[in-house]
């Protein structure tokens, strides 16, 4: 029997745990922690509330998490409950599957104003995560800019263009939608730093903006390269540029809420009110010209009105003590997956933040390649045996799949008319819908 513990119940980790049922069938014993009481990592707290088609991927995950010798150990933060040491003394291979969740810093002066918000909290707090819950965004004010040109910063600024009405089926949750539905904003503004040719957006995420309710995307035509030039792009990056392009040409609407998109503008200064501490008032921007593909600076400075700042510039894995880390690139340190004998990591732990919800499953697979390799003959670990057995003796109480069926049923139980659920956004309301206490 092989024991394997995987760390974090998102893609990633179901995709791992998938890959090691096709491999070894029966001959496997898949653990899977979280230190959230209920499963899905990014599908639950990252995809946004109202792409539920994406979110329709857990099922699978869901098929997974039914095989009698896949278990889901829920609210068990390793690094504070179990070591890393100790998790491999008791399994044969430990995954990394622990994602990104944390954001890359905006070093720039004044990010510490109040109503400024890293993407990973913002979209943390609108998708319900515990630990962004009580956020308490301001949105009193009139202009937001998004920071990025990445599919994150689209997300966030279509949340916050959206009339209440354009969130039905969505499982945005309550106090998101509350605060969005008294918003005073009527402008995003979206900040890249570089050209319309070197954005991170993919089409079907850009093309949305173009048929929303109450919101126009605007691009200034003279930020668009010659059309001549799109030729060399990929077939999406085309149709990605393609929908800017018909933003650019768009006549003007009576549509009372604007995205501007900003290219070749680069984050210099956040600046607040002269006391220099509450909250920011406006972002003060560098004009940038591409200078070999990067955003060299022109010396030219303008401000930009911003009563709430949200940088989306891409995230970081969290360090676990004892595991080596890769800091300029935010991610475990590792050769195809092997961190060190016996602990891998996959997905965004150990490539970075990059691709799609898919990608995740070939790493996956190929995590499990490089298990069989390494491990050609069962171990004599403990496994789950002795993982309950330590649990037991620390009173760490654990969450189980079953347990999150009830989650998931109390969830759903009181959904708001047209919601897929409404999430609790608290550990001890989870746990009081399992019956846990
Ligand atoms: P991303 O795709 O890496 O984009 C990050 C953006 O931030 C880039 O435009 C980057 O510009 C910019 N940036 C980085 N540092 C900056 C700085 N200091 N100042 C100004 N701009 C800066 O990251 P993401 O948007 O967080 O997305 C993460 C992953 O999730 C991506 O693979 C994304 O496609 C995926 N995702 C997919 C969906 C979907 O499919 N619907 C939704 C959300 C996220 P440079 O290019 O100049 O560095």
């Amino acid at each position: 029997m092989l024991h394997l513990a995987i760390i974090g119940s998102g893609p990633a980790g179901y995709y791992t745990a998938e890959a090691a049922l096709k491999r070894w069938g029966e001959e496997v014993h898949v653990d899977i922690f979280d230190l959230q009481p209920v499963p899905f990592g990014l599908i639950r707290s990252g995809v946004a509330p109202d792409h539920q088609s994406i979110k329709g991927v857990a099922k699978r995950y869901d098929a997974v998490a039914q095989a009698p010798n896949v278990r889901f150990v829920g609210k068990v933060a390793v690094g504070r409950d179990i070591s890393i040491a100790e998790l491999q003394e008791l399994y044969d291979a430990v995954v990394l599957a622990t994602g990104a969740p944390s954001d890359r810093t905006l070093e720039i002066p004044g990010s510490d104003l109040g109503n400024v918000f890293g993407s990973a909290a913002f979209v943390g707090w609108y998708n319900g995560h515990p630990h962004f819950a009580d956020l308490a965004p301001d949105f009193a004010g009139g202009h937001a800019v998004v920071i990025g040109n990445g599919n994150v910063a689209l997300d966030i600024a279509r949340i916050l263009a959206k009339v209440p009405q354009e969130f039905e089926g969505a499982d945005i949750v309550a106090h998101a939608l509350d605060a969005l539905r008294a918003s005073k904003l009527t402008s995003v503004t979206i900040l890249g730093r570089r050209g319309p040719h070197q954005i991170a957006m993919t089409p079907k995420e850009l093309g949305e903006l173009g048929s929303l309710e109450r919101a126009r995307p605007r691009v200034d035509p003279a930020d668009l390269p010659p059309e001549a030039e799109d030729a060399a792009l990929d077939p999406g990056m085309r149709k990605s540029i393609q929908h800017l392009r018909a933003f650019a040409a768009d006549t003007p609407s009576d549509k009372p809420f604007t995205i501007n998109f900003d290219f070749f503008a680069a984050p210099h200064a956040l600046i607040g009110d002269d006391n220099g501490g509450g909250a920011v008032q406006a972002i003060e921007v560098e004009r940038t010209a591409l200078v070999d593909g990067r955003a060299g600076g022109t010396g030219e400075f303008y401000q930009v009105p911003a009563d709430l700042v949200i940088s989306a510039i891409g995230y970081r894995t969290n360090p676990i003590e004892g595991v080596p880390y890769d800091t300029a690139a935010g991610r475990f340190a590792n050769e195809e997956g092997r961190i060190l004998p016996g602990l891998y990591c996959v997905g965004w732990a150990r490539r970075g933040p990059s691709g799609t919800i898919g990608t995740n499953r070939p790493d996956g697979f190929a995590i499990v390649d490089r298990i069989a390799e390494d491990f050609p003959a069962p171990g004599n670990k403990r496994g789950r045996a002795g993982f309950e057995a330590l649990a037991a003796a620390r009173g760490v109480d654990f969450v189980t799949f079953r347990d999150w069926r009830k989650i998931d049923e109390a969830e759903v139980a009181r959904a708001r008319d047209g919601a897929p659920r409404e999430k609790f956004v608290a550990f001890d309301q989870m746990l009081a819908a399992a019956g846990k206490h």
